[in-house]
């Protein structure tokens, strides 16, 4: 049996009923076969997978909180703090009934790989609560923060953990949770990011992911002696990634002819107009149905999804298990040749086999979320660094600090998958890219 295979087995035994977690250090741990196979006996007598699949440590707490008409409420929170050895933990808070240890400890781990590729110095970690914010009013939302906030801030300082947002979690609970932790600590110190611009936050992080898919976008298709100019792009989504992505698509002569939205999608043969899309969707909080009725020559798909459209390029931008196996072959039926992910696991598994099949027939381009939608947490990274200088930088650094780490992920992310003797291949790229630093950090300081 192969170290990969041993460690896994192990880790089904010990944690049966974390479906979500052992299918996605399964994932990982398959992909980073070439590089284990390379280094077998080292890291067997270091212990390493044993180690990189465990997190370092996981805190469990109540949360209680009182609603507004009196009643009391107990939720669940968590930290999981999975791996340091690269920086302080880094990763978001997710509110929202589905959360529990499996699926913080399968997004804790991703983000270890992920954070390594930004080569920023941070850990990975993962946090949140079964808290759900819909429908609960802006005071139930302080109240639920403040108590988190009130167990929480005895893990995480800014060298030691630094929280961010995630689903559930925007301006205004960060704000809370900030407020908070100040309120507690006496300290004003960047232990979250994403926050206000009055209070420490970063210029060009709103921006950060959409723009950093882009600029990966358009360096792996220079990779393949290609240009962005000119090429047509099919985005699904209407959210913060899909707005900035096709801003700057925009920007760099491509054209996004679709956004979308959980009713349906907009179809506009002139490239979608960001002012009209930012109106709707950050103003009014509107629909996307509305576009089509301002736009003249714009067409509305109620139910449907983008991916039957003609296009060179796809830019999923809205959620996870958006690209089916069917849809993946919808989408190179009608010609696409790219995809890069810029929402978290858009493409189900069987759709990264139909793009891993046509990669090997026709050399079809796949950048999956943890290398293409890094620009978020990279810039969050930068976020710190500003807090730690008590300096704020202009829009024009941090974009263009945000464009160098891009187009080095995409380097790296390369190198490694042709070093390993997979080129072209992305996926297998991107989770050696990142667990080299990782796992070379992790030798260096010994059994710990
Ligand atoms: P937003 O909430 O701003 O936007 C999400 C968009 O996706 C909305 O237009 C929403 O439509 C749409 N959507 C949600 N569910 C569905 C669905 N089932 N079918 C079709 N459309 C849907 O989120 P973000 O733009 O911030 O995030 C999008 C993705 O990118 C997520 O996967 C997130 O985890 C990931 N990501 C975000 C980062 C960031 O910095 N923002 C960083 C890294 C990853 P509706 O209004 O109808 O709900």
């Amino acid at each position: 049996m192969s170290y990969v295979e041993e460690v896994y087995q192990n880790l089904e035994k010990k944690h049966p009923n974390e479906p979500e977690f052992l299918e996605a250090a399964k994932r990982i741990l398959e992909s980073l076969n070439p590089i284990v196979e390379k280094n077998e006996e080292l890291y067997r007598k270091n212990a390493l997978l044993e180690r990189f699949v465990e997190p370092e440590r996981i805190v469990t707490f109540r949360v209680p909180w009182t609603d507004d008409k009196g009643v009391n409420h107990i939720n669940l929170g968590y930290r999981v703090q999975f791996n340091s050895a690269i920086g302080p933990y880094k990763g978001g808070l997710r509110f929202h009934p589905s959360v529990n240890q499996s699926i913080l400890k399968f997004l804790g781990m991703e983000q270890i790989l992920k954070n390594s590729l930004t080569g920023l110095p941070i850990g990975g970690g993962k946090g949140g609560s079964d808290f759900d914010p819909h429908g609960k009013s802006d005071a139930e939302v302080m109240r639920f923060c403040q108590s988190f906030m009130t167990e929480l801030f005895k893990y995480i300082g800014k060298d030691e953990d630094v929280p961010a947002g995630d689903i559930g979690v925007g301006g205004r609970e960060i704000g809370f949770l900030y407020g908070q932790y100040k309120r507690i600590t006496n300290l004003y110190e960047g232990v979250l990011t994403g926050k206000g611009l009055a209070y420490g936050g970063s210029l060009a992080r709103p921006e950060a992911t959409g723009f950093g898919l882009v600029y990966m976008t358009d360096e792996m298709l220079k990779g393949a002696g290609k240009e962005l100019k000119g090429k047509t792009v099919v985005v699904s989504g209407a959210g913060n990634v899909a707005q900035y992505a096709i801003k700057k698509a925009a920007e760099l002569g491509a054209k996004c002819v679709t956004a979308s939205d959980s009713n349906g999608y907009v179809y506009d043969p002139n490239g979608i107009n960001f002012d009209v899309l930012c109106q709707i969707k950050q103003v009014e909080r509107g629909r996307i149905s509305e576009y089509a009725k301002r736009v003249p020559g714009s067409v509305y798909h109620d139910g449907e999804k983008p991916w039957g459209e003609k296009c060179d390029i796809a830019l999923p931008c809205a959620t996870q298990n958006e690209i089916d196996g069917d849809d993946a072959k919808k989408l190179i039926a009608n010609g696409c040749w790219c995809v890069a992910e810029g929402a978290n696991m858009p493409s189900t598994e069987s759709a990264i086999d139909t793009y891993e099949e046509a990669r090997v027939k026709s050399g079809f381009l796949f950048m999956p979320a943890k290398a293409a939608n890094a620009g978020g947490v990279a810039v969050s990274a930068l976020e710190m660094s500003q807090n730690s200088e008590r300096l704020s930088w202009t829009f024009e650094e941090v974009d263009s600090k945000l464009h160098d780490i891009m187009v080095n992920i995409y380097k790296n992310v390369s190198d490694a998958a042709e070093r390993y003797g997979h080129a072209g291949d992305f996926v297998t790229g991107a989770n050696i890219a990142g667990f080299e630093k990782v796992s070379d950090a992790m030798l260096s300081q010994g059994m710990v």
